[in-house]
């Protein structure tokens, strides 16, 4: 038997898993068919925003810092690569995030449903809203359901709970954490559940107990996980031991592709041109990369496709590590982070506190703090020289906790047009696309501009995009 060619663009997770699947499922499910996989990267390095540098003692993620364990997809996958026991928790002393509301640090509310409260009582006990703001959000539980199809995650919440909960929780945890404007991202693509809890249960704090246990039944099946963990060894262990597990596959980096063509339809391979002048061909081709990448490479077969992969927007993310003396600080932090509102008037968008959230990332007697800045609101940030960034960081965290030296060590990591976005008609637009590709046989797509940003979400999607390339080889062997 002839073997497949299999080609998948982009090395990072959404990559590295889809030919972590691939193998896995052919192994599974079909006869023997032999196929060759090979990964193309345009970078230098495999991993895409999954990055840690170890900087000197301290521990550095330039992009992610942990992932949602409430999908078993990702879960079974750690399980696989023997990565599921270097799994930690968030330290139980860093357990609450704050918001900064007129320069203090509120704790954000307990028992969160995605963005907002779930229960009046969490909300009564919260400090986070005045007595007229959680006036306005008790009246959520007799508001009728809304009648527009999508809306903003902006109308949405207003709608329900008024501008107070919007301006203190909603923006800047949708803002500071995934980087969007909640002006113009979808409730029903960025928090489907919320949109859902309206269909069936019209108030959202009245389904409260019923979100828990939807919560509950979806973290683990068998027993409960901490929501969100981390890598001991640093999220880059994550590829690292993808690459480990994939074996065979052939992983060339420096290889960016510039376009994917149909040879014909006489033989259905697809020829892969690369910016170094190299050629590959291919029975099957996964692009797992950025929408906006995607659309270049196929913009020469179809034009149309290409203008609504490339009607796809991404926001800029730029991160901050700065680490300092403990005995520089006059007033040392506490739990996980801090979120700031736009309404605060501050560049920055939120603040992790990363060597009180987790162990071992910072010396003893130190403080390691992590600054996101995005072009949501300010866009200029990202063709700020490095220097003049870690300035604006330094004074954001001096006017927050008061320092009086200069930051010990200091890294800035920009990822320009690093964060998509689900503008409202997001899942048309992933519907259309997905339809039209039908079109063309052996061309697939996955990635974070699909179906959830979040690292376990880029998993579970290339699951699903292996899932169908294993099947579209079965029918063809
Ligand atoms: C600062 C930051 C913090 C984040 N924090 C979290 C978090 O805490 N938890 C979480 O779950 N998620 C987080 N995310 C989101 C998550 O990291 C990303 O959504 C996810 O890693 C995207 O993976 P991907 O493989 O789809 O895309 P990428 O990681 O972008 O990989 C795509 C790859 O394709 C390559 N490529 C692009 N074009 C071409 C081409 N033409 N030819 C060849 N190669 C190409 C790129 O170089 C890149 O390596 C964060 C993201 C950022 C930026």
């Amino acid at each position: 038997m002839v073997s497949k060619e299999v080609v998948i663009i982009g090395g990072g997770i959404s990559g590295l898993s889809s030919a972590y699947f691939i193998k896995k499922y052919l192994a599974a499910h079909c006869g023997h068919p032999t196929v060759n996989i090979t990964i193309l990267e345009q970078g230098h390095r495999i991993g895409g925003k999954i990055s840690t540098e170890i900087a000197g003692d301290f521990m550095v993620e330039k992009g992610p810092d942990s992932v949602a364990t409430s999908n078993e997809i990702f879960m079974e996958l750690c399980k696989d690569l023997g990565i599921d026991k270097h799994l930690v928790a968030p330290e139980l002393s860093a357990s609450k995030a704050s918001v900064l509301i007129g320069k203090q640090m509120r704790n954000l509310p307990d028992g969160l449903a995605m963005m907002l409260p779930n229960s009046i009582m969490s909300m009564v006990l919260s400090d986070l809203l005045t007595p007229v703001g959680k006036s306005r959000a008790a009246l959520e539980v007799l508001l009728p359901r809304g009648s527009i199809a999508d809306e903003s995650v902006a109308s949405f919440v207003k709608r329900r709970f008024g501008k107070e909960v919007y301006e203190r929780l909603a923006e800047p945890l949708l803002s500071g954490i995934h980087a969007g404007n909640p002006e113009h991202t979808s409730i029903r693509c960025a928090f489907p559940y919320l949109a859902e809890f309206e269909d069936n249960f019209r108030s959202i704090l009245l389904s409260g107990k019923k979100h828990s246990n939807r919560t509950a039944g979806t973290v683990s099946n068998s027993h409960r996980r901490p929501p969100l963990m981390s890598l001991d060894g640093g999220m880059g262990d994550l590829p690292n031991a993808l690459v480990k597990a994939l074996g065979s596959v052939n992983i060339l980096t420096h290889r960016g592709v510039n376009s994917v063509v149909p040879m014909g339809a006489h033989n259905g391979k697809h020829l892969i041109n690369m910016f170094n002048g190299e050629t590959m061909s291919a029975d099957v081709v996964i692009m797992a990369t950025p929408a906006y990448s995607s659309a270049k490479m196929i913009s020469g077969s179809d034009e149309r496709l290409a203008k609504i992969l490339n009607s796809i927007q991404y926001r800029t993310v730029v991160t901050v590590s700065l680490a300092y003396k403990n005995s520089d600080i006059i007033s040392y932090p506490k739990g996980s982070g801090v979120l700031v509102p736009k309404i605060e008037g501050m560049r920055l968008g939120a603040i992790t506190w990363s060597s009180l959230k987790w162990s071992s990332r910072a010396p003893s007697r130190t403080l390691l703090a992590r600054c996101y800045f995005n072009d949501a609101y300010y866009n200029d940030t990202v063709t700020m020289d490095d220097q003049a960034i870690i300035e604006m960081a330094n004074d954001s965290l001096c006017t927050l906790i008061g320092i009086i030296g200069k930051p010990i060590m200091s890294r800035v990591h920009k990822w320009p047009m690093g964060m998509p976005q689900y503008t409202i008609g997001h899942s048309q637009r992933v519907d259309y696309i997905m339809s039209k590709l039908k079109g063309h046989k052996g061309i697939f797509v996955t990635g974070a501009w699909i179906n959830g940003v979040g690292v376990p979400n880029c998993v579970s999607n290339a699951s699903k995009a292996a899932a169908d390339v294993v099947d579209y080889i079965c029918k063809s062997a």
